[in-house]
């Protein structure tokens, strides 16, 4: 493994790329190679180009402010110079732009690059529903592989234990390769394992060692785990409503369970492909945990945890976003708009929960499956005005 790593680190034409906020650069910043970013023009109050300060402190103070980057990282704001030499792609936009910053790409990357996407979200269009990871490989040619999981920014930041799970198309070798590009003693990377049946019959250590017996399909999911990380976010809306309207943990444990079953059971009726073992990973059940839960439950035990909470509550990047901003939503009783709380709350950054609520909602109207999957068409409902927060727990008297 380590050779390996050592034969990638050593290739000095071997550069990183992705399109960033704070997570992106963080992520990669633990990179063991030099790496370019794009962000975008963005000016501080001062008139300071966030690109500019980031190079100058090591610190992107606008969206992970008191936390050191890497110094591999360069933000860069031209999207061509960005991506100039690199070899391997990192994408880490919000969903909506992905679109747009594909079409810019095509042309500019050669099909030897690989691309990793660590976008939850998808883009719908007439023929259905796009993955992110298919879009990039569509639209530039080359093989992307997808990154996923329980992986809140902020504590991945000050080094606090998370896994994430690759999803990967053909090749086991690339897949290898980004495990050991972002693995950290604290940030713990596996590719998608390939369970067939149960893990008692189909052992991980046969398929390390390259089974091809008869109990184990070799099925890589890319699919399931983009999927997973997708769907999670509107989930995660959902347990915002319930905090919101302070329901408690029995309800929110409820939303999490009908939310996984509906995640599972879209993720099959899109691509029959998608594997049940992949809700166990960390890019399943754990994300969905993990963006569902509150981030900072007040506790008086001690002066040091008052103190914390105070630094939470301060901080705009603090905990799962889309879980946050819905929790407010409810709050107002389903009076402030979506937009407005995301302007407010955070300062630049995109929810992917509401819009992925919609392109979900499409998907199940234009198929006709909304009575289906209940509670991802109520949040969908819910967000647009048409119900109001409360029918998250009545969504059976609202089949649309
Ligand atoms: P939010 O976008 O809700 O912050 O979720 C982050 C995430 O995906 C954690 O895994």
């Amino acid at each position: 493994l380590c050779l390996q790593a050592l034969t990638v680190i050593s290739n000095p034409g071997l550069r990183s790329w992705a399109v960033a906020t704070g997570e992106a650069l963080l992520l990669s910043s633990s990179l063991p190679m030099p790496s370019s970013f794009l962000l975008s023009m963005e000016l501080l109050p001062n008139g300071e180009k966030l690109t500019d300060v980031i190079n100058k402190t090591n610190e992107n103070v606008k969206y992970l402010p008191g936390i050191k980057l890497g110094r591999n990282v360069v933000a860069d704001p031209d999207l061509e110079n960005a991506v100039k030499e690199a070899n391997m792609l990192v994408f880490v936009t919000p969903h909506q732009f992905m679109g747009g910053i594909c079409k810019k790409l095509k042309g500019k990357v050669t099909g030897e690059v690989e691309a990793i996407s660590l976008v939850k979200g998808m883009e719908v269009k007439k023929e259905g529903p796009c993955m992110i990871s298919s879009l990039i490989s569509k639209e530039l040619g080359i093989n992307s592989c997808v990154l996923m999981g329980a992986n809140i920014a902020n504590e991945i930041a000050v080094e606090k234990f998370s896994e994430a799970t690759v999803g990967y198309r053909e090749s086991r070798e690339i897949a290898d390769t980004w495990v050991q590009l972002f693995s950290t003693p604290y940030f713990m990377v596996t590719p998608v394992r390939n369970f067939h049946s149960s893990p008692s019959v189909c052992h991980s250590r046969l398929l390390n060692a390259g089974n091809n017996g008869k109990a184990c399909v070799k099925v890589h999911d890319v699919e399931g785990v983009e999927l997973c990380g997708t769907l999670k976010n509107v989930v995660a809306i959902a347990a915002g409503f319930v905090d919101g309207l302070e329901m408690g943990n029995n309800t929110k444990a409820a939303i999490m369970r009908i939310g996984l079953r509906e995640m599972r059971a879209l993720s099959k009726l899109l691509f029959p492909s998608v594997k049940d073992s992949t809700f166990f990973e960390s890019c399943g059940v754990a994300d969905v945990i993990t963006t569902c839960c509150k981030d900072c439950e007040l506790s008086f035990c001690s002066l040091l945890s008052i103190v914390k909470v105070i630094v939470a509550l301060l901080t705009i990047t603090v905990g799962g976003r889309n879980r946050r901003v819905a929790e407010t939503f409810a709050q107002s009783g389903g009076k402030r708009s979506f937009d407005e709380l995301e302007a407010e709350m955070l300062q630049g950054q995109k929810l992917q929960g509401v819009s992925t609520a919609r392109e979900v909602y499409e998907v199940l109207n234009h198929c006709g499956w909304l009575e289906m999957f209940p509670l991802f068409s109520t949040v969908h409902q819910i967000c647009t005005g048409r119900l109001k927060p409360e029918a998250i727990v009545h969504y059976r008297d609202h089949k649309a």
